[in-house]
């Protein structure tokens, strides 16, 4: 039996895609061969890719006024590649600070570019009021990251910027009905909501294209990627073969719109039970706190390896929090069943019964 997978990346992966799979990985639709061993530029992979771009933007309403990239190197190195195609090195560039990836992403920006931070809370546990934030005119971008996955804040009202709106949202992608084009960019590594590790998907308005400052290596260029169909070099197909599937997935659920409703009770029942409890603790303002990503603390951190074990013990797995933060961390994207989370629920109530 599977068990419920709370892991915040690579996380959990609808069953149904895993079955599918399965099913064609030696013999992929009577051709005769794995996808795994498949030419990226052979008819089969190019359908593959093409349905797969095609399912996103329908998923997203993206216009045909942005291009969709396949990328490799993660989210980490989106951190880079925007510095890189969208300002020079004298250029400022506005970051806003809820939480630690947003702090990674600034940290390699401050390398090619300066850094203005527009807003920094002095704890990770709320989005800054946006009227607070120093935005700096002429600013190339600001970057947000719409959901930190390790502190469990979340953007749910974004905000209007001069300058184009860029967004982190790994850990959030597809969970939720997002307005595309309020942002000039958008990217997520594919291994929490879209697919396995390997692919990081790039949405960017097309007039920020072809900007990339003199010098930039082509492979991190995002017109030549974009002119290349994300294929400039021999891109991870398997990777953007499953991530083909979960869009399948997610539409014949009924899209975006049927996961986000989903999702919110999923999150509402969980964060519910954690107020409900005088043992449990939410460290995120209730405004802000995110539905994919619930971090939580135990009354008395001494119980916490108790409570991992017991909830191994039920195959619930993967509920540490992250090391810079300690405490529990439930990630509950798309792929994780509400029963998981029903689960949790009940065992939380039961470990506290026993040994608050
Ligand atoms: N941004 C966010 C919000 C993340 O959650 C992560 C990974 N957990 C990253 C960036 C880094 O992603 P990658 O490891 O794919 O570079």
């Amino acid at each position: 039996m599977r068990a419920f997978n709370f892991s915040a990346g690579p996380a959990a992966l609808p069953e149904a895609v895993l079955e599918q799979a399965r099913d064609e990985l030696l013999d992929y639709q009577g051709r005769g061969l794995s996808v795994m061993e498949m030419s990226h530029r052979s008819p089969e992979f190019i359908a593959i890719a093409e349905a797969a771009e095609a399912d996103l933007r329908d998923l997203l309403a993206i216009g045909d006024d942005y291009e969709v990239l396949f990328l490799q190197g993660g989210a980490s190195q989106q951190f880079a590649m925007l510095p890189m195609n969208l300002c020079r090195a004298e250029d400022t560039v506005d970051y806003v600070r809820t939480g630690s990836w947003g702090d990674k992403a600034l940290a390699e920006a401050g390398r090619l570019a300066n850094v203005n931070i527009a807003a920094s809370p002095a704890a990770f546990t709320h989005v800054p009021c946006v009227d607070t934030w120093r935005l700096t005119p002429g600013a190339a971008y600001c970057h947000i990251v719409s959901n930190e996955t390790i502190n469990g804040v979340q953007f749910h009202d974004f905000p209007e910027t001069p300058s184009p709106l860029v967004a982190d949202m790994s850990s959030e992608l597809l969970s939720r009905a997002i307005d595309v084009s309020r942002f000039g960019a958008i990217y997520a590594g594919a291994q929490k909501n879209i697919g396995p590790a390997g692919l990081c998907v790039v949405v960017i308005r097309k007039d920020l294209l072809g900007r990339a400052r003199p010098g930039t290596p082509r492979i991190f260029d995002y017109a030549v990627q974009a002119k290349n169909g994300s294929m400039f070099n021999t891109p991870p197909t398997y990777s953007w073969y499953l991530a083909g599937l979960v869009l399948r997935w997610l539409k014949e659920l009924g899209g975006v719109a049927a996961i986000e409703q989903v999702n919110r009770r999923k999150a509402a029942k969980l964060y519910a039970a954690i107020d409900a409890s005088n043992f449990y603790t939410s460290p995120v303002a209730t405004g802000d706190r995110s539905i994919m990503n619930v971090p939580f603390t135990l009354a008395d951190s001494n119980l916490d390896a108790a409570f991992l074990a017991g909830a191994e013990e039920r195959r619930l797995l993967n509920l540490k929090g992250h090391r810079s933060v300690g405490g529990m961390r439930a990630s509950i994207y798309n792929a994780v069943p509400e029963a998981a989370v029903d689960a949790l629920i009940d065992y939380m109530a039961e470990f506290e019964d026993e040994r608050a």
